[in-house]
């Protein structure tokens, strides 16, 4: 089982921001709309996040850290079958098979807080009570201490941090209905409050993508045939690369066809130095999309890849403020 476990980490426990990205998804899929996080030294030393959703409840913690572990490995068939399933139901056990882990919880039907931790190579799980309060606290600490070939490929904390801080960005941006906060070595660098006012959207924008985009973006809405986009984006673009961010169905993607679309829609009004800047939400009939090639990439594909980047380019197109001349 631990073999398994540790091959599926390597596939997508790359670094400290892809246990970042798990356990944020795990605390949003528990209802939670508080999710605190604390990292010290870019997450290779600790990560803590603490959330206040629906929780675990005790007789199912061990079965949270060892869900889908598989002593099924026997032959390469095997392991690739294992491979292709990718992560699914293996966040946890995957994780503490390459750090100390530490899962806590307290479901608000339950009088008192459990604490399940993954010890050692066997993962033999241990139990004890606690105090905590309603929620759920997962505690990572000192990621790939026993995989040192892994380790190697860490950068620096400063790195690591930047990596964890865009992981967060691209949450916060997909649900503003969450209050999140980031600390990195004790210092609360990050807070995005509760956003569901229009003006409170607007703020957070400003605080994940900056000033100039809070206050400038133009504002996105376009409907067609069954297809949907709402966003804002910067006419000007942006001298960073980074203000990028394209969602479909509420999932953070980099699509070829879409990047194709956008840069279309904006050819000729950007200085040469500035590149498309943009967060963009398209919605359309889950029928029509096939997401998920590879759970770590953001891969996706289109029935209708030609209506759908028309539509893109359209609608981005119609709302670009072109110079006159
Ligand atoms: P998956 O999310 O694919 O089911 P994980 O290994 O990420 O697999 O999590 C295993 C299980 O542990 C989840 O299905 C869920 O039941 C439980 N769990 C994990 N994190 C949380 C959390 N923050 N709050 C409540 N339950 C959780
Ligand atoms: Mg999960």
């Amino acid at each position: 089982a631990r073999l398994a476990n540790q091959i599926a980490a390597g596939e997508v426990v790359e670094r400290p921001a892809s246990v970042i990205k798990e356990l944020v998804e795990n605390s949003l899929d528990a209802g939670a709309d508080k999710i605190e996080l604390e990292i010290d030294r870019g997450g290779h030393k600790r990560i803590l996040i603490r959330d206040n959703g629906n929780g675990i409840v005790q007789d199912e913690l061990e079965l949270a850290l060892s869900r889908h572990a598989t002593s099924k490995i026997s032959c390469l068939d095997d392991l690739e079958q294992i491979l292709s399933l990718g992560f699914r139901g293996e966040a946890l056990a995957s994780i503490s098979s390459v750090a100390r882990l530490t899962l806590t919880s307290k479901p608000a039907s339950q009088a008192q807080a459990w604490q399940a931790r993954a010890e050692g190579r066997d993962m033999a799980v241990q139990l004890q009570p606690v105090a905590h309060p309603n929620g759920t606290s997962v505690e990572v600490l000192d990621l790939f201490f026993n995989t040192p070939a892994r380790r190697k490929f860490l950068r620096s904390e400063k790195t690591e941090f930047q990596h964890i801080d865009e992981t967060v960005k691209r949450i916060a941006l997909s649900r503003f209905d969450v209050a999140f906060s980031l600390k990195h070595n004790g210092k609360l660098l990050r807070h995005y409050p509760k956003a569901e006012s229009q003006v409170a959207r607007q703020k957070r924008l400003s605080l994940v993508c900056g000033q100039a985009f809070g206050q400038q973006a133009l504002s996105i809405q376009s409907e067609y045939q069954g297809l949907i986009l709402n966003g804002w984006l910067l006419n000007q673009g942006s001298t960073s690369q980074d203000q990028q961010y394209f969602y479909v169905n509420g999932r953070m993607m980099r699509d070829k066809l879409i990047n194709h679309a956008i840069r279309q829609a904006f050819e000729g009004i950007l200085a040469p130095d500035c590149h498309p800047a943009y967060v963009l939400y398209l919605q359309l009939d889950a029928k029509e999309v096939d997401v998920n090639v590879h759970p770590a990439k953001h891969e996706v594909r289109f029935h209708q890849a030609r209506l759908v980047h028309d539509f893109i380019f359209r609608a981005l197109q119609d709302a670009i403020e072109r110079p006159q001349f």
